[in-house]
């Protein structure tokens, strides 16, 4: 538009510049002739005294000074043509000049306005727009060709920590690094875009039948990121999580497709190498829970969970001998969301590191200010099997125990049977540290997994709980007090003490005496309080001489 209107401009400009040469060509020819005239009516005058066509005609043809006047006109007439047409040519040549140059400034405008709303400005990858663009003409292409496609969408899962530690510019500089690094993992650098602020995509055109090598793409991701970002000498891990979804396995249009990447990377969080093909199973996950996923987040970030505490008493010697911190979600929508709910879906994201340090913080200090209190009791904290596979673990349970000022050995680490044998030579690795630091160690729910016993001779553990499920019922279950029983003798051989959970009633105590069991735990002496009532509760207690008789009455 710009440019039609700028090129009439120009010729307009031509054609008056053209005009005003003529005119002024023409002004010169009339003057030219004036001057004729009069020079002829002088010398009429001079010839025969009087101003006379006779005169003239005599003058014209005796005067050689008017024979030059008379082709002045002619010159000027030549002139002006002459002086118009060069003027015409080298206007037409600015032009077509500036026209050029026009074209060149409007193509460039119109490309960088094309290139703002395809592109992102950070990482100068294609954006959401253009990459679902691109899936849309692949969709249609391939339709036609019977072709198979795969999209995978990677997200930097840590991202926000990175942002919060690092700061906007930092963090910027990670994002580049970041799609670089995916950018050389892929054939074409092209096919990668930033869809989101921690989400990449990238689309695998033209691939083989039997879908893999997307898979593999996803690996070499995840091998791509192991290595560590370096900003401002600072060296962060960043990690990242691939879904991916087949055309036309998965979806036929741009909208399914990634929607179902999206589940399919959500469930990758969970996935022990990072990736997950999606599956029509997956969509359980329903986003009400990817909802309760990030408000647990932000549930920890407010401070909005709380810690309980339920007591373990010693059978043998009916005293208080600690007590184990069970974390609380009271959610201002949803209400009490039991543990049981939010944990496996905090494991199966990264957001259970958070809440396990959110968890060990809180109950270190409570531990620390117990014993300052002169309260010599132990605090059982739940750790989860990813926490195990973490081989920073101990290192930040180093710092909380600075932090806190508490003893490792007032801690009573929990871990349950299946997360050790999740990957039981990595959790060795972690537990062994951590039994070196001073920490107690616990198996938890023992009797649910299925444990070897060749592992769980070689942890450095001290303490075996027999689960509820177990306990429970050994008044009416000859089955589960047999089992009950030969636990308590098997973990005694292996010089552990046996704490047994679900501790309802007299009788179960009873029985659990009977058996040598060293600790209980179970509604008979409390359900899990917060801090306030546990104090509450321990000072009643503190009045009773035998805790396993009299307990009922104070709670
Ligand atoms: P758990 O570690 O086996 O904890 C014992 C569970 O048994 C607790 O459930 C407790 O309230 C319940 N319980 C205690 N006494 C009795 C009883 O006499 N009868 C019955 N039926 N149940 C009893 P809660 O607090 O709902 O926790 C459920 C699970 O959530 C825990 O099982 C543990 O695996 C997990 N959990 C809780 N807090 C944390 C935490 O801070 N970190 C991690 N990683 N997991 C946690
Ligand atoms: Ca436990
Ligand atoms: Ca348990």
């Amino acid at each position: 538009m710009i440019f039609t209107m700028a090129t009439a401009l120009l010729s307009d400009n031509v054609r008056v510049l053209k005009s005003s040469v003529s005119k002024t060509a023409y002004q010169g020819v009339l003057i030219a002739i004036a001057a004729i005239i009069v020079a002829s009516c002088m010398v009429s005058f001079y010839l025969v005294g009087e101003v006379s066509l006779e005169g003239i005609v005599k003058a014209q043809k005796t005067n050689m000074a008017l024979w030059i006047l008379n082709g002045v006109p002619f010159v000027f007439a030549l002139w002006g043509q002459y002086s118009s047409s060069i003027i015409a040519y080298e206007a037409g040549a600015m032009i077509y000049d500036q026209t050029q140059e026009l074209r060149q400034r409007a193509d460039e405008m119109t490309r960088q306005a094309s290139y703002v709303t395809t592109h992102d400005p950070l990482t100068d990858l294609p954006n959401r727009a253009l990459f679902y663009d691109r899936v849309g003409q692949a969709i249609t292409s391939t339709n036609q060709q019977d072709i198979k496609l795969s999209i995978l969408l990677i997200e930097i899962e840590n991202f926000k920590e990175v942002y919060d530690t690092l700061g906007r510019t930092s963090s910027d500089l990670i994002l580049k690094q970041i799609a670089t690094r995916l950018q050389s993992v892929v054939l074409d650098p092209d096919s990668v875009a930033r869809i989101d602020g921690n989400v990449f995509g990238i689309l695998l055109t033209d691939i083989d039948d039997d879908l893999m090598e997307a898979q593999y793409l996803a690996q070499a991701i995840q091998k791509a990121m192991e290595q560590a970002f370096i900003v401002e000498r600072l060296q962060f891990a960043v990690h990242s999580n691939v879904g991916i979804v087949h055309f036309p396995k998965h979806g036929e249009d741009v909208d399914s497709l990634v929607q179902r990447a999206g589940v399919a990377l959500y469930m990758a969080r969970s996935s022990n190498n990072g990736y997950s093909v999606y599956e029509s199973s997956f969509d359980k996950h329903s986003p009400m829970r990817l909802t309760l996923m990030s408000e647990l987040r932000n549930a920890i970030d407010r401070d909005q969970l709380e810690l309980y505490y339920q007591p373990k008493i010693d059978i043998q010697s009916c005293e208080l001998f600690g007590a184990e911190a069970l974390v609380r979600w009271n959610h201002p929508k949803h209400g009490f969301i039991s543990p049981d709910e939010f944990i496996p879906m905090a494991e199966r994201t990264r957001t259970i590191k958070t809440l396990t340090l959110w968890v060990l913080k809180r109950a270190f200090q409570h531990c620390a200010e117990w014993h300052r209190k002169g309260l010599e009791i132990k605090i059982s904290v739940n750790l989860s099997a990813k926490d195990l596979l973490d081989p920073n673990l101990p290192d930040i349970i180093a710092g909380v125990t600075a932090s806190s000022g508490v003893k490792p050995e007032w801690i009573i680490l929990e871990i349950t049977e299946s997360s050790i044998m999740t990957d039981p030579e990595r959790a060795l690795i972690v537990i062994n540290r951590l039994n070196e630091m001073g920490f107690e160690l616990a198996v938890d729910d023992f009797g649910t997994g299925y444990s070897s016993l060749a592992y769980l001779k070689k942890m450095p553990l001290s303490e075996l709980k027999i689960d509820k499920s177990f306990v429970e019922d050994i008044q009416n279950s000859d089955n589960d007090a047999i089992i009950v029983k030969a636990t308590i003798n098997l973990a005694h051989n292996l010089g552990l003490h046996v704490t047994a959970e679900g501790v309802e009633n007299q009788e179960i105590l009873n029985r659990l005496k009977g058996y040598g069991c060293d600790i209980a735990q179970g509604y008979y002496f409390s359900k899990p309080l917060a801090v306030d009532a546990f104090n509450e509760w321990m000072a009643k207690m503190k009045l009773q001489k035998n805790l396993c008789g009299m307990h009922r009455k104070a709670s």
